[in-house]
């Protein structure tokens, strides 16, 4: 982040004590010096090329396995708490190594959770915008410092290589900056028409107590990106992490402390989706409910959230960010060397369990045969291995039911389709398996309508660029799509036509950057919030307009 004159982080000085491990940090009154004229830029990626940088990840990845496996209890306010029941995360790319052990939380601790970040919300609410955005800077400023600690318990938890570690953590750095300046960007004064005789204003206000629950696959990003909206916007937080990588959330929760934020404002509560995820959404005391993750769950939620509970004054809210089946289109004049590049890397990065991931390749027949060989031939080069080698390109999917569920999706494809690369489960003590190409699919075939969430791409052929867009635009979802064609005309065509959240054009269909790419999709991928984009802490507020007669 770059500000007009003066940083905030300049006036911070972080400091880490090496032998108790305790990391703290000074702020300078940082609230009068960080100016409104201040700049988001997004981080950039770490470059592992350089010794350096590799020498680091290392001692974080050993300083992380020899924290592993201790348990974790619920923070409910300034307590922490154990329930009755645990249970634990393991590493997706070594089945016996055991992450932690978290708390089931009961039904009486996430309803004492909801209490809690009610009565917080009386004082947060009231706490100046720039207190609440300095929280989010400060926390950026912990993220950005303890950034290969972070990276390793991505690597460990959900399976990323180092470099989708380290994008993961970039984007988490991102949206603590990106909301944060927002929050003020709202708090300043909005435009009205004038109205001669009275004086009107227009004021942002907080909604109250939110339900946070986010998925595994961005175990950082998206739990910090939601979970910093929310709370940056004046409203308290129950969240929920994904029992894939509750220790991610976990590790959120010390830096979001070590930044200064009051205890009850985000409540972290662990345990099962479908009982106490269920249960808090229901909650009358729920104000709000900001999900990320697949379009059944994210239906239920909706369907939950709508039906009114005794005691219950308002409508709730629902922010649902759900699954995809997203394309790509490979058009007759396209670059195929870019395009080759940019199928592979949005099928196969993080082992296609992105929701932007490209699952839908559509080839036009003039380059379909060739194209499919290179990319067959590429596809097995392509290296498995454990996510803790910098040099795997893909590591584990992230559980033994995901596995089971891929490898089903397969064999559903080997008959709707032909296999040219990959297909079986691959080498190693974890979730590993083969990048995947089935071509010649059929549009209406299962694997190309229903989303699979790992590392299989189907290739259908089309007949000219009009067919090519009618396939792509045939589906239930609606999140990414990404087009390779140098003409002109039909690039503009593309824009206008190609029904999806985000489009690119001759680039990959993964990678959207905070502020750049504002993220959301159509359809049943999801409310179209719009993730990193201007319009995201709408969602979080209620706008309170003041008229007053002079
Ligand atoms: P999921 O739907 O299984 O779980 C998401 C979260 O919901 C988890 O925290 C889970 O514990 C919780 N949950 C489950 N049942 C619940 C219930 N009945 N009530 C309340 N909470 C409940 O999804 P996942 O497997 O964690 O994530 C993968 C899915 O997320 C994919 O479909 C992917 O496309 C989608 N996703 C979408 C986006 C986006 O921006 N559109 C981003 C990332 C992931």
């Amino acid at each position: 982040m770059v500000y007009g004159n003066g940083n905030a982080c300049r006036h911070q000085k972080l400091a880490h004590s090496k032998i108790n491990r305790i990391w703290y940090i000074e702020v300078n009154d940082s609230r009068r010096n960080i100016p409104m004229t201040a700049e988001f830029k997004n981080e950039l990626v770490l470059d592992f090329s350089q010794e350096s940088n590799r020498k680091k990840q290392e001692e974080a990845l050993a300083l992380v396995q020899s924290q592993l496996g201790s348990e974790h209890d619920l923070i409910i306010g300034a307590e922490r708490v154990q329930s009755t029941k645990t249970f634990k995360s393991i590493n997706p790319g070594k089945k016996s190594e055991v992450v932690g052990i978290f708390q089931s939380a009961t039904p009486e601790q996430a309803l004492h959770a909801i209490e809690v970040a009610a009565r917080t919300f009386g004082q947060w609410k009231k706490a100046p915008v720039q207190e609440r955005a300095d929280v989010l800077f400060r926390a950026a400023e912990i993220l950005r410092a303890r950034r290969f600690e972070n990276n390793a318990w991505l690597i460990l938890e959900s399976g990323k290589t180092w470099v989708e570690a380290d994008a993961d953590t970039a984007e988490a750095i991102d949206f603590c900056e990106f909301y944060g300046l927002e929050a003020l960007r709202y708090a300043g004064p909005q435009p009205l028409t004038p109205l001669k005789g009275e004086d009107n204003e227009l004021r942002y206000i907080p909604l109250g107590v939110g339900a946070v629950i986010p998925p595994w696959n961005f175990p950082c990003a998206i739990l910090v990106g939601m979970t910093t909206a929310a709370l940056v916007a004046g409203n308290t937080v129950v969240l929920k992490p994904s029992s894939d990588t509750p220790a991610i959330g976990a590790f959120f929760m010390r830096i979001l402390q070590e930044a200064g934020m009051p205890p009850g404002v985000v409540n972290y509560v662990t345990g099962s989706g479908a009982t106490i995820g269920n249960m808090i959404v229901a909650h009358p005391k729920i104000r709000f409910v900001s999900f990320t993750g697949s379009k059944e769950v994210g239906l239920h939620i909706v369907e939950e959230a709508a039906r009114p509970r005794p005691g219950q004054i308002w409508i709730k809210r629902v922010v649902a960010e759900m699954g995809g089946k997203d394309f790509i289109i490979v058009n007759e004049d396209a670059d195929l060397d870019a395009a080759l590049a940019g199928a592979i890397a949005s099928a196969f990065g993080f082992q296609g369990q992105k929701c932007s991931a490209c699952s839908r390749l559509i080839i036009h027949e003039k380059v379909y045969s060739a194209f499919v060989a290179r990319l067959a031939e590429r596809v097995k080069e392509i290296k498995v291995g454990p996510a803790t080698d910098p040099s795997s390109y893909m590591g584990p999917v992230i559980n033994e039911s995901a596995m089971k569920s891929i490898l089903q999706y397969i064999e559903i494809g080997r008959k709707e389709g032909k296999l040219v690369a990959g297909g079986r489960p691959a080498e190693g003590d974890g979730f590993y398996l083969e990048p995947t190409v089935i071509v010649d699919v059929d549009p209406s075939a299962r694997i190309a309508r229903e989303e699979i969430f790992g590392p299989v791409l189907a290739v259908l052929k089309a007949k000219d660029f009009e067919d090519a867009i009618r396939i792509a635009n045939d589906s239930e979802y609606g999140l990414t799509g990404s087009v390779y064609c140098r003409d002109r005309t039909l690039v503009r065509r593309a824009k206008e036509e190609c029904h999806v959240g985000n489009l690119y054009i001759n680039r990959k269909c993964t990678g959207a950057l905070v502020g750049v790419h504002p993220f959301g999709g159509f359809n049943m991928s999801g409310t179209d919030s719009k993730a990193g984009g201007r319009d995201y802490l709408l969602l979080f507020t209620q706008a309170k307009a003041i008229s007053e007669k002079l």
